[in-house]
């Protein structure tokens, strides 16, 4: 493992065009907890799978369970970015890293300095009203109390949505576009906590075009035998040994 470390750190040394692409895994290691899993309270709290709940039509027809679940679940204002994302932010600030692509929501990328983040499933610190589209931040939406629990504009008293991208939505076409031009103009590839089984990871990979791709994740993936380095440690670990 050791002489895997040194490649990926000879890698990192050399290139001054880095894109990394992370997945639920890069936030697991802050402590926040995946929205999917279901522990042994779950079924007794929501008469829904996760998957139903966070839809577009669940969240148009039971706006107040939505909430409901996403305030207790999806709520990552108390959490803190940890050593791949401040490492990562180092990494930008020196010029090395041109772009983070995420599929994670909670804004940890930034909060650690990150510039560059293209957040491709959108983010819990962007909220608007669907009416009159005034925005609100992440605060507004998890910590003021609503009248039957459904977070409301201050101004016209429209329901605001979380500029999350739910299930039977599209991403959004600047956001997708983005991430594929930082992948096609990008010497290095890092792809970190994600299995790849995820839409659009596995479909996005394909752009790059460069040959230093690096997959670090704990388990094996599918996409092990397209990687050019492959390292199964988990990522704190991994960009806890880079300088
Ligand atoms: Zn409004």
């Amino acid at each position: 493992m050791d002489e895997k470390i040194n490649e990926f750190k000879d890698i990192i040394e050399k290139s001054n065009n880095i894109v990394f692409f992370g997945g639920a895994g890069v936030s697991t290691e802050s402590g926040i907890p995946d929205f999917r899993s279901k522990d042994g309270l779950y079924n007794q709290k929501y008469d829904y799978p996760p998957e139903e709940i966070l839809s577009h039509t669940f969240f148009m027809n039971n706006t107040k369970e939505f909430y409901r679940f996403y305030k207790e679940k999806l709520n990552a204002l108390e959490y803190e970015p940890n050593i791949t994302h401040k490492k990562l932010a180092e990494l930008e600030e020196a010029g090395k890293v041109k772009a983070v692509i995420t599929q994670n929501i909670d804004g940890l990328h930034q909060k650690a300095g990150s510039k560059n983040v293209f957040e491709l499933h959108g983010s819990i610190h962007r909220n608007y009203c669907m009416k009159c589209h005034k925005c609100f931040d992440a605060k507004y939406v998890f910590e003021n109390d609503f009248e039957d629990n459904i977070p409301l504009c201050d101004k016209c008293g429209g329901v605001i949505k979380p500029d999350v991208v739910l299930y039977e939505e599209g991403l959004d076409d600047n956001v997708v576009g983005g991430a594929i031009k930082a992948i096609m103009d990008a010497d290095v590839l890092i792809i970190g906590g994600t299995s790849l089984t995820v839409y659009p990871a596995s479909g996005l990979i394909r752009y790059y075009r460069g040959d230093k791709l690096v997959l670090i994740n704990r388990d094996a993936t599918s996409f092990d035998s397209m990687a050019n380095l492959v390292i199964n440690m988990p990522l704190g670990k991994v960009f806890g040994e880079i300088y």
